[in-house]
């Protein structure tokens, strides 16, 4: 095998190498963290506190009807227990009652429309859940897709690694050091395979000269504008 060919052998290992690690870097953050998960775990919290705060929201208007009731039970007691006979007191009381009746029909209002809200809480706090394990449930099936995936790609990269280490000693010193220096500067493409009159990678046109450069095993022809390394495809 030629040179140049050598070169393009080890740049075709390069770019899977390259492809393969940053799937793996992707599935690791997948598997880190899954957007999904993260939102409905949000929107679960959510729902948790604002079902927490409705239900607190109407065991106080229950208790503040419990207490009103009970006042009212005292007031009737006193009012019928027959122990008080002064009529300008059974007045006062009479009055009492009536107060403690309106006042009674309002708590009772408020402890509706607290159970309202809190029915309504507990329905959102349901949804949220089932949302929140449906996405766990997906998110659990791709990752199981992706360890699958992770196991497939370090097998890969094992064995580029080792074909890539088994090109090496067969490369000369200045291609290799060119190549490595394009890795670098043209974002991991040094070599091409030019099949038209033209650099596949940034489009100059080659003149004739340069397209039979690069049909040459003997030496590394480069564009003349990106300065990759060409050869014939
Ligand atoms: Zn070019």
């Amino acid at each position: 095998m030629s040179q140049p060919l050598r070169l393009f052998e080890l740049q075709k290992i390069d770019s899977a190498l390259d492809r393969a690690r940053a799937r793996l870097a992707e599935i690791e953050a997948a598997l880190r963290g899954n957007p999904t998960v993260q939102k409905a775990e949000g929107e679960h919290e959510s729902a948790r506190i604002h079902h927490h705060e409705a239900q607190n929201a109407l065991r106080n208007a229950e208790a503040e009807v419990g207490a009103q009731q009970q006042k009212i039970d005292s007031n009737q007691r006193a009012l019928y227990g027959g122990s008080i006979t002064n009529p300008k007191e059974l007045a006062d009381l009479q009055h009492e009652a009536e107060a403690l009746g309106r006042h009674l029909a309002r708590l009772e209002e408020i402890q509706l429309e607290a159970m309202v809200v809190f029915e309504e809480a507990e329905g959102a706090l349901a949804t949220a859940l089932a949302t929140l394990e449906a996405a766990r449930a997906t998110a659990a099936a791709e990752d199981q897709a992706m360890l699958i995936e992770q196991k497939a790609l370090l097998a890969e990269v094992e064995t580029l690694a080792g074909a890539r280490n088994g090109l090496l000693p067969d490369i000369a010193v200045e291609g290799l050091t060119l190549y490595e220096s394009l890795r670098k500067s043209r974002k991991g493409l040094a070599v091409v395979a030019v099949s038209e009159p033209e650099c596949p990678a940034c489009g100059a046109t080659l003149t004739a000269a340069q397209a039979q450069a690069a049909r040459s095993p003997n030496q590394l022809a480069q564009c003349a504008d990106c300065g990759r390394i060409m050869v014939s495809g």
